[in-house]
């Protein structure tokens, strides 16, 4: 198997966001956790975006495993390299954006790459290179605020090139909508006068497809799920084929089925009171479940009496004043991640006892649960609600599973039906 593209994703739930528009644009994509296994067995795909958690550690060690992922890339046949960052650009003056641009581009051989977080349909745009957050500049937006990179610069020229070693240039939107030709000559322009790369402006989703054209040219590109949209229309464009089938990753795996909610969200909340007309609901108490693995095993002795009779949701969720009454005794971190770990002890438990059908809610929960279950990697599939999809474990010793993993306030209120129905 050869991949049409490759991507480095500097966090998980960018992934996990630019797997999602892969798959949607065409291309059968697979998200790794972390840099796969030189042995990790795939199915027949497109795309692999391998998630890290690098936005904001240390730039060298930022730099050390975005070229170990890239290296398992184009071992893997990939061409073309996308390093996935945020759409508001989240970076400080040390990095880690620059640096591993850097060292990507002079790993591949290249002397220019395209950079930009632009993704119109959720409001990211680019012109004169400053990046918008919907209607503002990105030093108005509520980005300035950030814990841990404050944007105080909307110009991401000047930005990029307090990061970077190389020079860094402008591709401004007169030129974009001239079309693939123009673009073509100003990064031959660009590159020649030593530039390193250069910030590409795009306000429509048409730029986005001419940048991907452009960037297939090329061996690295830098930017968001937009960019991702344009390179994945390109290669599907070039290809000829319709919109691939993702049968491979719906295949029905049978077996008990069983949901985990650890979202507070008031949409969780919500969806577990619609859960409880359908199947069986047990509450965890989360004092028992923060004080020790009692909680736990009491979920699994519920569960093992149910299994067979099919699908059933444990919650630790609770209302906002019980959840704050928890956080005051115990702390919030403490509290939060001592419920996490009784969720990935649950999901451990429970795939232990045949579960191979498994659907949580919450993106901390679902960190926990997948780092316990020690999954590689996901095929994506279908979407059971705009940003969720069904998502189909690879190498994993146990065989098939079928995962649906969402952030709390995502999903209509059936989710649970609605994730089972397609989950088979
Ligand atoms: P969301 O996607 O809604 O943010 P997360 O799973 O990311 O959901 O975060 C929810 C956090 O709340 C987790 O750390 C979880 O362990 C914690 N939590 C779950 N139930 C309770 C509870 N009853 N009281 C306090 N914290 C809880």
């Amino acid at each position: 198997m050869t991949l049409k593209l490759g991507c480095i994703a500097d966090d998980y739930t960018g992934a996990s966001d630019l797997a999602n528009t892969l798959t949607r644009a065409g291309l059968r994509t697979v998200q790794t956790i972390g840099v796969p296994s030189d042995d990790l067995a795939l199915p027949q795909i497109d795309a692999v975006v391998v998630s890290l958690k690098s936005r904001s550690i240390e730039a060298s060690l930022a730099v050390a495993r975005s070229r170990e992922a890239e290296k398992w890339l184009r071992g893997r046949g990939a061409r073309h390299v996308l390093f996935k960052i945020c759409s508001t650009f989240d970076s400080t003056d040390k990095g880690n954006i620059g640096p591993v641009m850097d060292a990507l581009r002079d790993d591949c051989g290249e002397k220019l790459v395209l950079v930009t977080p632009a993704f119109p349909e959720t409001g990211r745009t680019v012109y004169q290179g400053n990046l918008f957050v919907g209607s503002v500049p990105l030093n108005e937006s509520p980005l300035k605020d950030h814990p841990l990179n404050p944007m105080h610069d909307s110009n991401l020229v000047r930005v990029l090139a307090r990061q970077s070693k190389t020079r860094i240039g402008l591709i401004e939107f007169a030129t974009v909508t001239r079309g693939v030709d123009a673009v073509r000559a100003r990064v031959a322009a660009l590159a020649a006068d030593g530039f390193g790369a250069a910030i590409i402006d795009a306000v429509f989703d048409r730029d986005l497809e001419t940048i991907g054209t452009v960037a297939l040219d090329h061996r690295l590109s830098v930017g968001a799920s937009g960019i991702g949209l344009g390179l994945a229309r390109a290669l599907v464009a070039a290809s000829g084929r319709q919109n691939a089938s993702h049968a491979d990753a719906m295949a029905a795996v049978g077996g008990p089925a069983a949901c985990l909610a650890g979202s507070c969200s008031q949409a969780t909340l919500g969806q577990i009171a619609k859960a409880e007309a359908i199947m069986p609901v047990l509450h965890l108490d989360p004092e028992q479940a923060v004080k020790g693995k009692d909680e736990a095993r009491r979920a699994l002795a519920w569960a093992g009496e149910r299994l067979a009779k099919g699908p059933f949701l444990i919650a630790s969720s609770a209302t906002p004043d019980r959840v704050a009454a928890l956080q005051a005794r115990y702390g919030r971190d403490a509290a939060g991640h001592a419920i996490e770990e009784a969720m990935a002890d649950i999901a451990e438990g429970l795939v232990q006892a045949g579960v191979r059908r498994l659907v949580v809610a919450g993106g901390e929960t679902s960190g926990a649960v997948v780092d316990r279950l020690r999954i590689p990697g996901f095929l994506v599939g279908d979407e059971i609600a705009a940003g969720v999809p069904v998502l189909r474990a690879v190498g994993t010793k146990e065989g098939a599973m079928l995962l649906a993993l969402k952030s709390g306030n995502f999903g209509g209120p059936e989710f649970f039906a609605d994730a089972l129905r397609l989950m088979r």
